[in-house]
């Protein structure tokens, strides 16, 4: 953080009059820490703003949270703190307005098994987050005969009642976004940037590739008020995708709505003992190696137990057929990271069935972290007292180690080891 007191960088190497301007280097974590999680908040407000939800307490925050980063207005550190556990608690309300917005205009989601093969005719892979420039890309390309595929975090939208009862909606292609330029290049059709986490693109393929609303890369065609015709135009110039069969089929759509709707099943396997701990995760993907952790942990969960998942990390192990346990699927897509608020209220939903706390359920949770979002969701775990939680790969570069401590010491917050070691101690 720039202090425009000492002109230097607070807390930094440069820094000569800590102690003096009051921006310690602790302060100035906590407050890229706040700036993080606004960031977050702002991508869900934004797309439940996009479906007509706005929320007053979510707005004010937002003003008043940006204006406590300026660099001479707070100098305390317990009062970040709270800010910083108060941005977890506004993320929530962003998510759940999120999801109410998006329930409301698409349905509730139900499981649904989406094929990762292709239709013979033009196609248009779309990538990013937003359900609504999906859908109005649906309207638009079906009566052109135009084929739409998912990618990465739209896979979820397979589970809308409203989005996939368009014929057009065929089928998901690629993982996560770290992948975009082998799979973009390898994908012969059009290709749709709607949101974060967009790549720059290569020349293979920029060519064909648009961008709509918040996402914009250079030499890339911006679409605006969601008219998706030159998107469909180009599909159609295109040589037809030729037909491929599906290789992995996906499974997704275990929303709270349909989980708690099979709750009773879900408690009575747990009473009988044969649902022993349920693992949630998820979070968002990256490219370092060591995130082979979260598939070797997956494939090493024992068998009675159920994992759940969300975000784009899922892609490290959702391709795993971890079969089921008396009809309840081992593994639990509940959709994209805005989906932790899903998470949470089947997490709360238990925990009244059980008459106990959170924290006291058989639920552990191992979640990995890349970038603002993730932010706003370990805020939120944070802000509802949830504790043990494992992140991964590494511990945020912005947390100062006094930070870390202070979270480590009041939420027992693990970083990951190896899956053996943690599995270990999670069971037992
Ligand atoms: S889960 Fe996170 S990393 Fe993955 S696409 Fe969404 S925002 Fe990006």
């Amino acid at each position: 953080m720039f202090c425009y007191q000492c002109e230097q960088t607070a807390g930094g190497t440069g820094c000569t009059k800590v102690g003096v301007c009051g921006k310690n280097e602790d302060i100035a974590s906590l407050q890229d820490t706040l700036i993080l999680g606004l960031k977050g908040i702002a991508a869900y407000a934004y797309h439940a703003r996009e479906l007509g939800a706005h929320d007053e307490q979510v707005d004010s925050f937002m003003h008043e949270a940006l204006f406590t980063t300026l660099s001479n207005v707070n100098f305390d550190l317990n009062s970040h703190i709270e800010k910083v556990l108060k941005c977890g608690e506004i993320n929530l309300r962003a998510m759940e307005m999120l999801d109410k917005a998006n329930v409301s205009r698409f349905g509730s989601p139900e499981p649904a098994k989406v094929s990762t093969g292709f239709r013979p005719g033009p196609g248009i892979l779309i990538t990013g987050h937003d359900l609504l420039d999906l859908y109005e890309l649906l309207r638009q390309a079906e009566p052109e005969g135009v084929n739409v595929y998912t990618h990465c975090e739209m896979l979820p939208a397979h589970a809308y009642p409203e989005l996939k009862k368009f014929k057009n909606l065929v089928g998901h292609y690629g993982s996560a976004w770290q992948n975009q330029k082998k799979e973009f290049e390898e994908f012969p059709g059009a290709i749709l940037g709607t949101t974060n986490c967009v790549l720059i693109p290569k020349d293979s393929y920029k060519d064909r590739m648009f961008t709509c609303g918040i996402a914009v890369l250079p030499e890339v065609a911006h679409i605006k008020n969601r008219d998706f015709s030159a998107v469909i135009k180009k599909a159609k110039s295109l040589q037809p995708l030729p037909e491929k069969a599906a290789g992995t089929v996906f499974t997704t759509g275990f929303h709270h709505n349909f989980v708690l709707s099979i709750a009773g099943k879900i408690v009575d396997a747990v009473k009988a003992g044969k649902i022993r701990r349920f693992f949630l995760v998820g979070g968002c993907e990256g490219a370092k190696t060591s995130r082979s952790y979260y598939t070797e942990f997956v494939q090493k969960v024992p068998k009675d137990c159920v994992v759940i998942t969300l975000g784009c990390g899922k892609y490290r192990f959702n391709h795993l057929d971890l079969g089921e346990i008396d009809g309840i699927p081992r593994l639990l897509d509940m959709g994209q990271c805005n989906n932790a608020y899903s998470a949470i209220q089947v997490a709360v939903a238990l925990s009244k069935v059980f008459n106990c706390g959170v924290n006291d359920l058989p639920l552990s949770l191992v979640l990995s972290w890349f970038e603002q979002k993730a932010v706003s969701i370990l805020l939120t775990l944070l802000h509802l007292g949830v504790k043990n939680i494992r992140v991964g790969p590494t511990a945020p570069a912005f947390l100062t180690p006094n930070v870390l401590g202070v979270i480590q010491q009041n939420f027992d917050l693990k970083l990951i080891t190896t899956p053996d070691q943690d599995l270990k101690e999670i069971l037992g």
